[in-house]
């Protein structure tokens, strides 16, 4: 079977103004789509779709995005990357995995068909007419990581964090 993961040209996005454009360099480590109340509020939609990757791999081809300092469900708050012009949100850095790693916002990306949810999140509070597909883990609330994730994003993870330390 084709590995459709590995994208054959690079994962490329950016605002509705194109001031800030990206490309990661990479595919994610995970897709995280997520179902709490607050990325129902953030997004004004259903659900948020989070693709997890590390910072350095996403690359600025254009303009700069603007840091927002925002409330999250943890309580540690996340930064959000804003366009400066049309403030259209890029990705965020949440409070476990600090500043090296980036959730994407999927719907930025000039093909959001090509990162599909690896796992749903939140359900509990899932809108009821959403409708998943069978084949998707889901969880009512959060996961372990070494369950869900594949060996080689944990790897990944992993010697991103030792660099840190
Ligand atoms: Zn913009
Ligand atoms: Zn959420």
């Amino acid at each position: 079977m084709p590995d459709n993961t590995e994208p054959t040209k690079p994962l490329e996005g950016g605002c509705t103004c194109r001031a800030v454009r990206y490309r990661l360099t990479s595919k994610p480590l995970f897709v995280n789509c997520c179902h709490c109340r607050w990325c129902q509020r953030e997004t004004g939609a259903s659900f948020a779709l989070n693709a997890m990757i590390e910072a350095d791999r996403v690359q600025l081809v254009q303009g700069q995005p603007e840091i927002v300092h925002t409330p999250s469900l943890s309580g540690i708050g996340q930064k959000i990357a804003r366009c400066p012009t049309c403030r259209i949100a890029l990705w965020s850095n949440y409070g476990g995995g600090g500043d090296l790693v980036r959730f994407v916002r999927v719907g930025t990306l000039d093909e959001p068909d090509r990162l599909p949810p690896d796992i749903h999140i939140f359900t509990a509070s899932k809108q009821p007419w959403v409708v998943l597909a069978p084949d998707t883990p889901a969880v009512p609330e959060y996961y372990d990581r070494n369950v869900q994730w594949p060996k080689e994003s944990l790897e990944r993870r992993d010697a991103l964090f030792a660099k840190k330390s």
